[in-house]
């Protein structure tokens, strides 16, 4: 099933899809929300308030790891052992191997020299997303395995054959995050999952996967993360001040993966795809190594004007017409109803439409300048919202499980 025919040609890349994507990725609400309020950890208390299946927040150290007592451990990682306070860069290779040549990528390891949680970073699952990359790389070389509590995992390219091509996919065009956990003797993409997963992640006690808009898209760094699950809540809590957008996980990607693994696990999106983005790396960075310090893994604080997290519901706004998309606004300016938000040309007939807000809010994701087919999602639309209670209490009362989803490729 071929789900993205225009953004495809555009983008010069099709995806095979497994199977049965369907459901939207994000709440693509319809509300007409003029809120703007700022109150936001009343915000967050509401919010998981309406997780209301469980009377208490969960600890975040419980949400994450059980209690340690012990000293620190020795972790067992990919046939070797790391001792505590020591770092070492392993290799982690797929079981199927293309071509009959070895491919392998770098998993970065800090045993911290105190006991503690396992977090586990990973990024360009998508090849072509380049800031996770960095952001991985600057994280894992700030640390001191001496002044760290538990342990640090980082993988910065997951899907090393699409990074070499530039491509989001694998060389056979699946989508490798539509394929988690994997499956031993499935596909080259479940085979390689299933390695990952098994060999990585089920070491994990919470994952943050890393990602940016795709084709030609640009998102404002954002946290994705399914709210519905209180201890995923908690991990949202420990970033600081980030944008947190309510999204089931689809099937098949990492995070819902890990998630029914009982590893929490969030998204951070950041930036847009095949560009390496110095402010969008930066506070990609700041927001983990806050959670590193929330985690109580590093005494280190990292200083944000507001600590808390900021909730969002959001929609995209699409293109009604084909033409030459050039965008009025920017990433994380501020909007209100009716404000223009771009234009679409046609080149032929110079015939020339407006797109406009239909919503007070804050631009979180948005297009490029480029070409675009009518349906196009161009502006993603951010309402800060107290409303975001409303829409995890729908959910959580509907409770229908996320049979997959992809938007346009505007998903993780
Ligand atoms: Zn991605």
């Amino acid at each position: 099933m071929l789900l993205l025919p225009a953004t495809s040609v555009l983008a010069g890349e099709a995806a095979i899809e497994p199977t049965d994507n369907g459901a939207d990725v994000l709440q693509d609400t319809t509300v007409d929300a003029d809120s703007r309020s700022s109150e936001t950890s009343a915000a967050a208390e509401k919010l998981v308030e309406a997780v209301s299946a469980h009377e208490h927040l969960v600890p975040l150290a419980d949400a994450v790891t059980t209690v340690e007592e012990d000293p620190a451990a020795p972790l067992q990682l990919l046939g070797k052992e790391i001792m505590p306070g020591t770092a070492h860069r392993l290799s982690w290779s797929a079981t199927e191997l293309f071509e009959g040549v070895p491919v392998s990528t770098p998993v970065l390891v800090v045993n911290g020299a105190s006991p503690g949680p396992t977090l586990c970073l990973t990024a360009a699952v998508h090849g072509d997303e380049l800031n996770g990359i960095e952001i991985v790389r600057r994280v894992m070389h700030e640390i001191a395995p001496s002044k760290l509590s538990g342990a640090l995992i980082g993988v910065p390219i997951v899907n090393v054959q699409g990074f070499r091509r530039g491509s989001r996919y694998l060389p056979d065009r699946r989508d490798l995050n539509r394929y988690f956990p994997g499956n031993p003797n499935g596909s080259a993409a479940a085979r390689i999952a299933y390695s990952l997963f098994n060999d990585v992640i089920a070491h994990c006690d919470a994952l943050v996967d890393l990602h940016t808009g795709s084709f030609e898209r640009s998102n404002l760094p954002q946290i994705r993360a399914d709210l519905r699950n209180p201890d995923v809540v908690t991990l949202t809590q420990g970033f600081g001040s980030m944008v947190v957008l309510h999204s089931k996980p689809t099937v098949g990607t990492l995070r819902h993966a890990a998630t029914l693994a009982e590893i929490p696990a969030v998204t951070v999106e950041a930036g847009g795809p095949s560009q390496l983005e110095l402010a969008e790396v930066k506070h990609g960075v700041k927001g983990i190594e806050t959670l590193l310090s929330t985690l109580g893994m590093v005494r280190k604080r990292r200083f944000w004007g507001d600590p808390e997290p900021v909730y969002y519901k959001s929609s995209w706004v699409r293109a009604d017409n084909g033409g030459i998309l050039l965008a009025d606004v920017s990433l994380g300016s501020t909007v209100r109803k009716g404000d223009l938000l771009g234009t679409i040309t046609d080149p032929m007939s110079n015939q020339r439409s407006e797109l406009f807000s239909p919503y007070a809010g804050r631009i979180i994701g948005l297009a490029r300048n480029q070409v675009v087919m009518p349906g196009f999602a161009a502006f993603h639309v951010g309402m800060q919202a107290d409303d975001v209670t409303a829409q995890v209490g729908a959910a959580n009362a509907a409770q229908k499980p996320s049979t997959g989803g992809y938007v346009d490729g505007m998903s993780e």
